[in-house]
């Protein structure tokens, strides 16, 4: 988790006094990022992300309420806490600032101490939400994106290929003779294996919308944005590959004396699919068939109808 010192606060007040007391007062537990006007709040935000905006409402360009507006109508902005800490100080007024989105609203002139353990208590419920975020989306075993994290980002994935056109693939990884490496070395080392298995997988996808998932048990998911089958099945070779390296010794395999993988996977024409399952389907009959094929081995077919790339 981000420790505090490195959590960013913007502030962003058009009247330099009150930046400067406000800067003093965060500066020694927080990074600080300062804006004078509406314009370069927006700015700064995109930029840079803060954590927390305090943000004068009252400001010459574009006012504070209008700032607000904007962090929350643009993907990158929309999560960021804002606090306004502002002149206006009727009960409409701080009303309508939390109406907005804002999560505290400070009337000026502050008091310097209320300010300082606001901004705490803000920036502690932001590292919480944080952590809570993580866990909702990470597998705690292997670390690796959870099953509902891949579900998530198939989904929008498989709409994104329909709308450029672009290939899309995916395999299905699973340990071959899992049960009695268990039942050989013990479920702590099944664990242990699983992680490093994880670890390699993870460390094959290489592009920024790659994903690799825990889908359940010991069996993985890879999807590989805009890539073909010609791309996507050396990749897969070299994963495959690199797990047999781990040389964790199974004497019970019926693959080979090491820890190995069997990999099914399928590449979508999604100019011609009609439903994500359809891709998913197609690289688990993959992966049945590199099982039945003798394990650690990788079996590849592109959907819908083209011939099979083994
Ligand atoms: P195959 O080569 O056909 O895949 O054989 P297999 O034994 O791997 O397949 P099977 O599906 O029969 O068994 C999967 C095993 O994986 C059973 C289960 O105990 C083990 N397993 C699943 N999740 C975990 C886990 O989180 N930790 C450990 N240690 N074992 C797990
Ligand atoms: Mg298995
Ligand atoms: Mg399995």
């Amino acid at each position: 988790m981000t420790p505090p010192e490195l959590q960013k606060v913007l502030i962003a007040d058009d009247d330099a006094i009150n930046r400067d007391v406000l800067c003093e007062l965060l500066q020694p537990e927080y990074t600080v990022l300062l804006a004078k006007n509406g314009t370069q709040a927006l700015e700064r935000a995109t930029r840079h992300v803060p954590d927390l905006i305090l943000l004068d409402v009252m400001m010459p360009d574009v006012s504070g309420f209008d700032v607000l507006r904007r962090l929350r109508a643009a993907p990158q902005t929309e999560h960021i806490s804002v606090i306004f800490i502002s002149g206006l100080n009727r009960p409409e007024d701080e009303a309508a600032g939390l109406k907005m989105g804002a999560s505290d609203y400070i009337a000026k002139p502050f008091n310097a101490t209320v300010v300082l353990a606001r901004v705490a208590l803000h920036l502690q419920l932001v590292r919480q939400r944080r952590l809570l975020e993580h866990l909702a989306h990470v597998d705690g075993l292997t670390e690796l994106a959870n099953r509902r994290r891949f579900d998530d980002v198939y989904d929008l994935e498989w709409q994104r290929a329909r709308r450029s056109g672009l290939p899309l693939s995916l395999a299905l990884l699973d340990i071959d003779s899992f049960k009695q490496f268990n039942d050989l070395y013990g479920h702590p080392a099944g664990d242990r294996a699983l992680r490093a298995v994880a670890r390699v997988a993870g460390a094959h996808m290489r592009r920024p919308a790659d994903l690799a998932a825990r889908y359940g048990g010991e069996e993985l998911v890879l999807l590989m944005p805009a890539t073909d089958a010609a791309q996507a099945l050396p990749m897969m070779e070299a994963l495959r590959e690199a797990v047999a390296g781990l040389r964790i010794a199974h004497a019970g395999s019926a693959a080979a004396p090491v820890i190995t993988v069997s990999i099914g996977g399928a590449t979508l024409d999604p100019s011609l699919s009609e439903s994500s399952a359809e891709l998913f389907e197609a690289a688990d009959v993959q992966l049945y068939r590199a099982k039945q094929g003798g394990r650690n081995r990788v079996m590849w077919r592109t959907v819908p109808d083209h011939r099979g790339v083994d």
